[in-house]
């Protein structure tokens, strides 16, 4: 039975589970990836009533949560501004600090597991550097030696010495810079190579290739 509050805004049940209406679609296409053809972006309204689950599923698209109303539960478990064992939580700047994380500019990204971390701290590293307005010299040049070293290592070419090297990088940004975006670029550097430093060591020894650093996205079905 459908619930009041998804009668009154004429919610229809989702595939997985609650209860949507699309309130707007954009005019352009796109071609995704996997060769669909989709309206650039979407809005929809979902609704997940008490006692109801959605099911697990995978996107290949990104997608932006609005909370209106209630509760939002995170499952962590990956890489972020300090990454936490897998763990449930009510999302939240005090509850993220809780168990050791930062909920930074209260943004989540989420990156579907699978994904290669190397690679995902090259593609941020490239976000900070092109960002960093240069002013300071441990962000502009610093930001640029993540990049670059995060690259050299994706392409086999880099020491474990340089491997290491990418802490006195980071650290070198922290507190050294006018505004906190030196510290936003050091800190999930760091993060990453302290959980990661497996994957890390892996492209330095010659076992992984830049070839294997892809997203393994699956279609939402
Ligand atoms: S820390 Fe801020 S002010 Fe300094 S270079 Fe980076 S972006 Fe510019």
């Amino acid at each position: 039975m459908r619930p009041l509050l998804a009668d009154e805004l004429d919610l229809q049940p989702h595939p997985e589970g609650g209860w949507y209406r699309q309130t707007w679609r954009a005019d352009e296409p796109v071609r995704t990836r996997d060769g669909r053809d989709r309206a650039t972006a979407t809005m929809i309204l979902f609704l997940l009533p008490a006692g109801e689950c959605s099911a697990w599923h995978r996107v290949a698209s990104e997608e932006i949560w609005l909370a209106h109303r209630g509760v939002v539960a995170i499952e962590l478990g990956g890489d972020g501004t300090a990454p936490v064992p897998g763990v449930i939580e009510t999302l939240g700047v005090d509850t993220m600090r809780g168990v050791g994380t930062m909920l930074g500019t209260c943004c989540v990204t989420v990156i579907a597991e699978g994904t290669d971390p190397v690679w995902c701290m090259e593609n941020l590293m490239q976000f900070y550097r092109h960002e960093s307005c240069g002013q300071c010299t441990p962000c502009r040049e610093g930001s640029a030696w993540l990049e670059r070293v995060t690259g050299k290592i994706l392409d086999g070419k880099a020491s474990m010495a340089e491997l290491g090297g990418l802490h006195d990088i980071a650290n070198g940004i922290m507190g050294n810079t006018i505004c906190a975006f030196g510290e936003g670029t050091a800190m999930p550097a760091l993060a990453f190579i302290q959980k990661f430093r497996k994957e890390f060591e892996a492209y330095v020894r010659g076992q992984r290739t830049r070839a294997d650093a892809r997203l393994t996205v699956e279609p939402w079905s």
